[in-house]
């Protein structure tokens, strides 16, 4: 009876593995037919500078329209896309419509682009980007680049050297979702960055806990000294954006501002100013 057991147990596990290696393998096609339809969107997210009260940038968030699913957030895709290398096209595809409608936008807005360490890894990554900079109009210093923790822990040398053309060109680079995996100060002295996203986990129980905000004032502190800004990621309350601005962080971002949302909307919310008051 134990070993029935035991194989009607074996047979659902093996069910289950089918049924994800299925809805995997659906989810890939999909990705790629998306791809060739054009399928994804870019939506926009403000960056506000706490002391100039104002929006300097905006970070580009990819989307998927599924026809039937109706918009899929990058936590269901991204990672099955950087698993399979769909994310070195997908990523182009982004770099270069962030670039493009940057190039409509004022001047003083900068776009943020997050780039996978799979697009980095490229020997011609420099140069697409140069490419996307070129074919858009859009001036290098008002693009930054987001790479994460894993671009620091892959091929070191080679992803310094890019990290290096990018900056000569004028672009700008940021640590994104600082703090989140094997950050290590040493990284901010040897890589090139202008600027430390501070993961949301830091913020999303700040209030009223000395701690948080005490790693907060901490990367803010070294920050100053290497000459790097510092950004919080997440600011969805006011508590949290007293926290976060008494401890003399330069930038936010967050839901108390404004979620992702599509370029049309963006631009309308610049022209209006909208966001002033709140900051
Ligand atoms: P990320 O780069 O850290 O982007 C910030 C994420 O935090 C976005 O999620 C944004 O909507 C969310 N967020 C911003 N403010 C708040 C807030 O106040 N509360 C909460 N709960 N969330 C907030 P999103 O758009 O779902 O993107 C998730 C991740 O997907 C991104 O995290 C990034 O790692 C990845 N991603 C998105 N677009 C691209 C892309 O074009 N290329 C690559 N390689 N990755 C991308
Ligand atoms: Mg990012
Ligand atoms: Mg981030
Ligand atoms: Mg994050």
């Amino acid at each position: 009876e134990a070993k029935a057991a035991g194989r009607g147990t074996c047979c659902l596990f093996e069910r289950q593995m089918d049924e994800t290696a299925r809805e995997r393998t659906v989810l890939e096609r999909e990705l790629r037919e998306a791809l060739a339809l054009g399928r994804f969107e870019v939506h926009y997210q403000p960056l506000v500078d706490l002391d100039e009260n104002r929006i300097t940038g905006l970070e580009a968030l990819v989307r998927w329209r599924h026809p039937e699913r109706g918009l899929i957030s990058p936590s269901v895709f991204v990672p099955l896309a950087e698993e399979t290398g769909l994310i070195v096209p997908l990523g182009e595809w982004v770099l270069n419509q962030a670039c493009r409608d940057a190039a409509t936008l004022p001047d003083d807005i900068s776009i943020a682009v997050n780039v996978s360490v799979l697009q980095l890894r490229n020997r011609s990554f420099a140069q697409s980007v140069l490419m996307a900079l070129a074919a858009t109009g859009l001036q290098a210093e008002r693009l930054e680049i987001e790479i994460t923790e894993s671009v620091l822990l892959d091929d070191t040398e080679a992803n310094l050297e890019t990290l290096h053309t990018l900056r000569r060109l004028g672009v700008r680079i940021s640590m994104d979702d600082f703090g989140t995996g094997y950050s290590s100060i040493s990284y901010l002295r040897r890589f090139p960055f202008d600027k430390i996203k501070i993961d949301r986990s830091f913020v999303r129980d700040s209030a009223g806990r000395s701690d948080a905000g005490a790693i907060i004032r901490a990367i803010v502190g070294l920050g100053t000294s290497l000459g790097i800004t510092t950004l919080v990621e997440g600011v969805e309350t006011e508590a949290q954006l007293a926290t976060v601005r008494a401890e003399g962080v330069q930038e936010i971002q967050g839901f108390l501002f404004s979620p992702p949302r599509p370029l049309g909307e963006i631009s309308e919310m610049l022209v209006l100013g909208g966001i002033k008051d709140a900051a």
